[in-house]
């Protein structure tokens, strides 16, 4: 059975699935037995369940590649009926999957590191690269990297060259994504400007990471609402943890307060909202405290059934400082932390109910950052 929609082809023969877009490129693929998702990048993910929670692993070069032969053998053999919509179906294959990220490399200035869990098919616009604070001591994101803001041309290059990647493809995307960490923080009117440009050209909801500690005195009630007009629907906030001890740990300086009323301005401004905690920040000297603090957290922000609340568990990094602090206060091993996902889940429910008197309508999520790729 053959399914076209929106750029994108699903073929199924009621065992495997495969999902590809116009121009060929392998998005999902399952045999019947396992499940693979394949990022821009060219990153192949099996994604399955374990202890009924979702658990994701990074395949190697080798199994990449012949999950990407088995599944274009696979979608020949509906060749005759899709030749009308991928003109190059006899031209995929792993090179061609290796040129086509290859593109990818050359429109970007860095590698996107990281989208939020919903957002796997936006087109990504880099409109800084890197993190603005960059010292939190947990995060390896954007180590290496010089933070820095594109220029208006520079803009329009990428814009360019990302309708020209994608091509035919171009009507799958179904958001766009501006980034790195914290594109909502650079020089507001040229924010406003980029967020024009960016709307006028792709009139997608438009997504955005934001931090609450770098950004708040930089943007007024008022500009959040011109920053909806022009598209901005949900932005996501890397909280990592209600609690001021935890998030020091961490090299976060977030003010809980000013955090609360700053995603709330946003929430009160008509925009919807993420919310990203790590299970196992604290370790097990701050189990208890983390938990509890960040369930308070959450029942203080004005959210509804659009909002969403991602726990994910902390990946503790050999070569970064937050190493020998997790060593320390006790490391929760994957299972353990799994244990505070599911005690996070719940508290904050409770804690929701009991102060605001009405059921949490957002979806509280596991997510693994392994996950998140672009
Ligand atoms: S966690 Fe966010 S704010 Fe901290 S360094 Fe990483 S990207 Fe920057």
């Amino acid at each position: 059975m053959i399914k076209i929609e929106k750029g994108i082809a699903s073929v199924t023969d009621g065992e495997r699935v495969l999902v590809v877009d116009r121009s060929g490129r392998l998005l999902i693929y399952s045999n019947g037995r396992e499940t693979f998702r394949r990022s821009l990048f060219n990153q192949f993910l099996k994604v399955g369940y374990r202890d009924g929670e979702r658990n994701v692993a990074l395949l190697n070069e080798r199994d990449a590649k012949l999950v990407a032969l088995e599944a274009y053998d696979f979608l020949r053999e509906f060749k005759a009926d899709l030749s009308f919509f991928i003109p190059n179906i006899d031209d995929l294959g792993w090179d061609f999957l290796l040129k086509d990220s290859e593109r990818l490399f050359k429109i970007y200035k860095s590698p996107v590191p990281i989208v939020p869990p919903d957002q796997y098919f936006p087109v990504y616009i880099q409109i800084t690269v890197g993190c603005a604070w960059n010292r939190c001591t947990f995060c390896h994101l954007y180590r290496d990297q010089r933070y820095s803001v594109v220029e208006e041309k520079e803009l329009i290059e990428m814009i360019k060259g990302l309708i020209d990647y994608f091509g035919p493809s171009l009507p799958s995307r179904r958001s766009v994504f501006i980034g790195d960490a914290n594109a909502l923080l650079i020089d507001h009117e040229r924010l406003l400007k980029y967020l024009k440009i960016i709307n006028n050209v792709f009139n997608l909801p438009i997504y955005s990471f934001v931090d609450a500690f770098l950004t708040p005195e930089k943007l007024r009630n008022r500009d959040l609402e011109t920053i909806k007009k022009l598209g901005v629907e949900r932005v996501y906030f890397g909280v990592e943890s209600g609690s001021e001890k935890v998030l020091k740990l961490l090299n976060k300086p977030m003010k809980i307060d000013e955090a609360v009323e700053f995603i709330n301005s946003f929430k009160n401004s008509g925009m919807n909202v993420g919310l990203i905690f790590l299970a196992g920040a604290g370790g097990k000297e701050y189990w208890e405290e983390h938990v509890k603090k960040s369930s308070e957290f959450v029942s203080r922000i004005e959210l509804d059934r659009k909002d969403i609340i991602y726990v994910s568990p902390l990946h503790e990094y050999r070569d970064l400082p937050y190493w020998n602090t997790s060593e320390r206060l006790g490391r929760l091993r994957a299972q353990e932390k799994l244990k505070q996902f599911r005690e996070m889940k719940q508290k904050i429910r409770e804690e929701y109910l009991e102060v605001n008197q009405k059921d949490l309508q957002a979806p509280v999520v596991l997510y693994d950052i392994t996950e998140s790729v672009y």
